[in-house]
């Protein structure tokens, strides 16, 4: 089995501060791995971690047996939405044609195939016929679909979102959901931070369940147990119904 991203002994903190300690695993190519946990477990801070973007206390990051630092052309990433990326004064194709700057040549103009992927992308999206709208007059789903397009137009083979689906209309989450899955049907490996529990199943290979450090990492089956869920959510989020299914309320 090949795996895209290996984790080991990895812990990052803030200021002293711990925000997860000791983390390993290794994951396959070809999954959509959901990475769940409450508030403040550590989501945010494991994929900047794992793309190389923080200062780490200890900890090896391997992406396709190589250092980060030589695979960052190979990642995509896009940050949770934020007003700033929505009040900045650009237009629509200006955000996705950004994925393309990995690509350009060192004077930076966009050639035919740059703005034919572009192209491509925001039709993937659904967004080509609002490519000269400025980012800031779209709704939060369309905001979405149009960082998504940037992280297509990057050609990468590993991508990281988070918190894609927070504050965004249903359409807009179940089409981004279909181009995920096609994504990684294409052979691409995708980490998605995603807080909300009921939706796992449906939308993830595996899981990595975090509370400021990894209680399991597995398919759903292997980690939506009672124990696992209570040691990351305390007794406010699992109890079991009187059919003995796994009720969880999220945290
Ligand atoms: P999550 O994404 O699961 O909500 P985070 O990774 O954002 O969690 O945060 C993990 C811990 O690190 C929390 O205690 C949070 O307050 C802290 N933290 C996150 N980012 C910073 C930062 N830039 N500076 C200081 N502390 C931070
Ligand atoms: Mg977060």
């Amino acid at each position: 089995m090949k795996i895209v991203v290996d984790v080991r002994n990895l812990s990052v903190s803030y200021d002293g501060k711990k925000a997860f300690e000791d983390i390993s695993f290794s994951i396959p190519a070809k999954q959509i791995v959901g990475i769940i946990g409450p508030n403040g477990s550590g989501k945010s801070t494991l994929i900047k971690a794992i793309m190389g973007l923080l200062v780490v206390d200890q900890g090896i990051v391997s992406i396709m047996n190589q250092p980060v630092s030589r695979a960052r052309k190979k990642i995509a990433y896009v940050p949770q939405r934020n007003a700033i990326d929505s009040d900045f004064p650009v237009l629509v194709e200006d955000v996705v044609m950004m994925g393309r700057y990995p690509h350009m040549s060192w004077w930076g103009f966009p050639s035919a195939k740059d703005r034919q992927v572009t192209e491509e992308s925001l039709i993937r999206v659904g967004m080509i016929e609002l490519r000269k709208r400025q980012i800031g007059q779209l709704s939060g789903g369309q905001q979405q679909r149009v960082f998504l397009a940037r992280a297509l137009a990057q050609e990468a083979e590993l991508l990281f979102l988070d918190e894609p689906f927070a504050g965004i209309d249903i359409a807009s989450e179940g089409m981004i959901m279909k181009l995920l899955k096609n994504l990684r049907d294409q052979g691409n490996t995708l980490f998605v931070v995603h807080h909300d529990l009921s939706k796992a199943e449906s939308y993830f290979d595996s899981l990595i369940l975090l509370k400021n450090k990894l209680i399991v990492y597995g398919k759903w089956e292997d980690v939506f147990k009672l124990e696992y869920l209570r040691m990351a959510y305390d007794d406010r989020v699992a109890t079991f119904t009187t059919d003995n299914e796994l009720m969880v309320v999220n945290g």
